[in-house]
């Protein structure tokens, strides 16, 4: 909540007198909020634990590798910092020879970052260092859907932070109203696809740009040239990590009919081994956030028929990881993104089948593709359009900083993460300069006879 004293406006305004000071473009400052960023999460490691267990009972492992895993950008911005705010030479045609050209990032001004819950620490964080890279002052409004998080991340920005440089605004839609009502330089944006046309409407008003990270439902298609077991191991893991509560977990699988028992049978084998006969009891499988999307979630559920799982628990908002066989297209489980620990199959005899189906809807943010047939993968590459792709594996596609991550139509506008964060809060601007050695006069007036030099 924005409390009495401060409004959205008065926070805003302190954040621009802060940055008129200058201080953020110096680069020995950023690089030191870095550190201290990174400094803050090291120090606060089990508490990020803890508050990601008490919101979502995230194993802590996982926690680590998908939350606290924002160090590694953290480390690679500081790493090639210097090397990206220095300007770049730009060619220039044969006419300017005496002129030269140089595009000079620069940093937008205050920025609005406003997070999910599925990720709650990495999804605030991850923009949060590409804006301090990129020298600019930052307001964080992190989801209400995780409260502990929330709750220590605004006391970790507040023990180390300048609110007039980083600040965190907790609280639910109301407040981020109150603050998409401001004027922001940017506001970069992680949630729903029906959300962030709200975002878009509010930051049209002002014409700020937008970063939009959205969902939708990412296919994963498997072929039957594969390594069975690894195909199985690697979907399981991308599917069930959260209990399904990631924007690029494989939403659907599209099976090769020759292929699919098989396969079934090797992803129940990996849900055995991974979580046990009854994971309820596993301490590594997550919780849904929240009775709203437990409903929703066991609504899907009587979609299709289950062919492991099927399981829930409303007290503990547990839904088993499960598979669904036999589903329509038009049933919900394939009109909505599912976020949770289902996993519908359709089969395919011809894969043109496949790429038609994909391609008939809101072009996915991810795309997965397991085969090893390189012309396969040339064929689906060049015939669907997705944010990203990772071909044999899931989700890694999201931990590699020199890639950048991002929807494309309905699952999002822009990217981040390494460079492309850094270019995602910068303005390039562009420099021409011209010298006084020598002042061609082919552009002046009076043109007559001049036709010729165009
Ligand atoms: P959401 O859109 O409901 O909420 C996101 C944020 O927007 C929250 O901070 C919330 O307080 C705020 N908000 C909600 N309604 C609002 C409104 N009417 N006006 C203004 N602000 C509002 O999303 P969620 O449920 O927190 O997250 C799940 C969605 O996010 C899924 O669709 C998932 O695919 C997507 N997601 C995308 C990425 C990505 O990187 N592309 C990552 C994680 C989640």
């Amino acid at each position: 909540m924005i409390g009495e004293l401060s409004t959205a406006a008065d926070i805003i305004r302190k954040q621009r007198e802060f940055f008129q000071t200058g201080k953020t473009k110096d680069v020995a400052f950023r690089i030191a909020q870095l550190k201290i960023l990174k400094q803050t999460i090291l120090e606060n490691e089990q508490a990020i634990v803890q508050a990601l267990k008490a919101d979502l009972h995230k194993p802590e492992f996982e926690t680590y590798a998908t939350e606290i895993l924002v160090i590694k950008e953290i480390d690679y911005a500081i790493k090639n910092l210097k090397n990206w705010v220095k300007p770049k030479k730009a060619a220039v045609p044969i006419e300017f020879l005496q002129y030269s050209a140089k595009i000079y990032p620069e940093p937008l001004g205050v920025v609005l970052i406003i997070g999910p819950w599925n990720y709650p620490f990495n999804l605030i964080t991850s923009p949060l260092v590409g804006a301090i890279a990129a020298g600019n002052c930052t307001i964080l409004k992190p989801s209400e859907l995780a409260p502990h998080t929330s709750s220590l991340l605004a006391e970790m920005i507040a023990k180390y932070f300048d609110p007039a440089y980083i600040t965190l605004v907790a609280g639910g839609v109301e407040t981020s109203q109150n603050l998409l009502a401001e004027k922001f330089d940017h506001i970069f944006f992680t949630g729903g696809t029906s959300v962030g046309k709200i975002v878009m409407e509010a930051a049209a008003k002002h014409l700020t740009p937008v970063t939009l990270e959205l969902g939708g439902k990412s296919p994963c298609i498997v072929d039957t040239e594969i390594n069975l077991e690894q195909t199985a191991r690697r979907i399981t893991w991308g599917k069930f990590i959260n209990a399904g509560q990631t924007c690029i977990a494989p939403d659907y699988l599209l099976v090769d009919k020759k292929i699919k028992n098989n396969l079934l049978d090797a992803i129940k084998k990996c849900l055995k081994e991974f979580y046990g006969d009854n994971p309820a009891k596993s301490p590594d499988f997550a919780r849904i956030i929240s009775q709203k999307h437990f409903d929703r979630l066991a609504n899907v559920l009587k979609n299709g028929e289950v062919i492991i799982g099927g399981e829930i628990n409303s007290e503990e908002l547990y839904i088993a990881p499960t598979l669904l066989d036999n589903v329509s297209l038009e049933d919900a489980v394939m009109q909505e993104e599912i976020f949770g620990p289902i996993l519908p199959i359709i089969e395919y005899s011809d894969i043109k089948d496949a790429i038609a189906l994909i391609n008939s809807r809101p072009k996915p943010l991810a795309l997965y593709l397991f085969t090893q047939n390189k012309s396969l993968q040339k064929r689906v590459l060049q015939e669907t359009s997705s944010g990203g792709v990772c071909l044999n594996d899931t989700i890694l596609q999201f931990g590699v900083p020199s890639l950048p991550f991002g929807g494309v139509n309905d699952s999002g506008i822009g990217s981040y993460h390494g460079k492309a964060s850094f270019d995602t809060f910068s303005h390039r601007k562009s420099v021409l300069q011209n010298s006084f050695l020598l002042d061609i006069n082919w552009r002046y007036a009076p043109y007559k006879g001049k036709l010729g030099f165009l």
